[in-house]
């Protein structure tokens, strides 16, 4: 595991956020890992490290990279001066690799960890103050949920096997927050299905708050998603 420290004190706060960086974000069809793909000019990685590293509610920041590309987000954090980065480690093969990797980064005095998809840079501050009302309510975790627009089908091979009610239901967005000691012993359990790190925590007994999610917060996906997040962004800081 690389193990980069660019510049964060190191010091253990309460509040830690791990990036999800590592994905080869194949969709995009471009040269490089969807983390390094060009948002207004600079990395879509720089979106949220930016963002992270300035909210006052966060203490100390981990990057899981894309395996060899640990170096240029070492180098990205130091351009953006991005104090509370305390490492950069090699992600692994599933998301959930990529957040235990960096997860091991944090120290056991840590009382809350937020993990965060570099592939959704409109972070807001908003979101993260919301998400962490709970966790002084005695949750366990947090996420932020949209409410469902769209009617629901089954599909199997092209054919629409049923409609699904969608009352109930609602998309769960990152940053998800956690109180720390329990999202250790949720990554120490089987995680090879996981798509979220809630649902690991959910599947251990753990109390998970929904809280209101952000439309902005859309996660990169295709070229359409980026040139998207790139017009709400021009947007916002219009
Ligand atoms: O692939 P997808 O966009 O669903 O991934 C969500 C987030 O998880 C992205 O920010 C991606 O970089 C990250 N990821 C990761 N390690 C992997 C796969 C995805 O950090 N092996």
């Amino acid at each position: 595991m690389h193990d980069g420290r660019p510049g964060g004190s190191g010091e253990a706060g309460a509040t830690w956020a791990l990036i999800a960086a590592a994905g080869s974000g194949e969709r995009l069809g471009i040269d490089r890992p969807k983390a390094f793909a060009a948002l207004g000019g600079r990395p879509l990685l720089a979106e949220s490290l930016d963002r992270l590293d300035r909210c006052e509610l966060v203490d100390a920041v981990v990057v899981a990279a894309p395996p060899g590309w640990e170096e240029p987000a070492i180098l990205l954090a130091e351009e953006l001066a991005a104090t509370k980065v305390v490492a950069c480690v090699t992600g692994g093969a599933t998301r959930a690799d990529s957040v235990a990797a960096a997860f091991a980064e944090v120290p056991e005095e840590a009382l809350v960890v937020v993990v965060h998809d570099a592939a959704r840079p409109l972070l807001d501050d908003a979101v993260l103050e919301r998400l962490l009302v709970p966790l002084g309510e005695g949750y366990d975790g947090a996420v932020p949920v949209l409410p469902v627009a769209d009617t629901l089908k089954r599909v199997d091979r092209g054919v629409v096997v049923e409609t699904v009610a969608r009352e109930g239901l609602a998309v769960s967005q990152t940053p998800q927050a956690f109180v720390a000691s329990t999202l250790r012993r949720a990554l120490s359990e089987d995680m090879s299905d996981a798509t979220d790190c809630a649902m690991l925590v959910e599947r251990a007994g753990g109390r998970i708050a929904a809280v209101e999610g952000d439309p902005r917060l859309l996660k990169v996906t295709t070229q359409a998603d980026l040139r998207l997040a790139e017009l709400l962004l021009a947007a916002s800081t219009a």
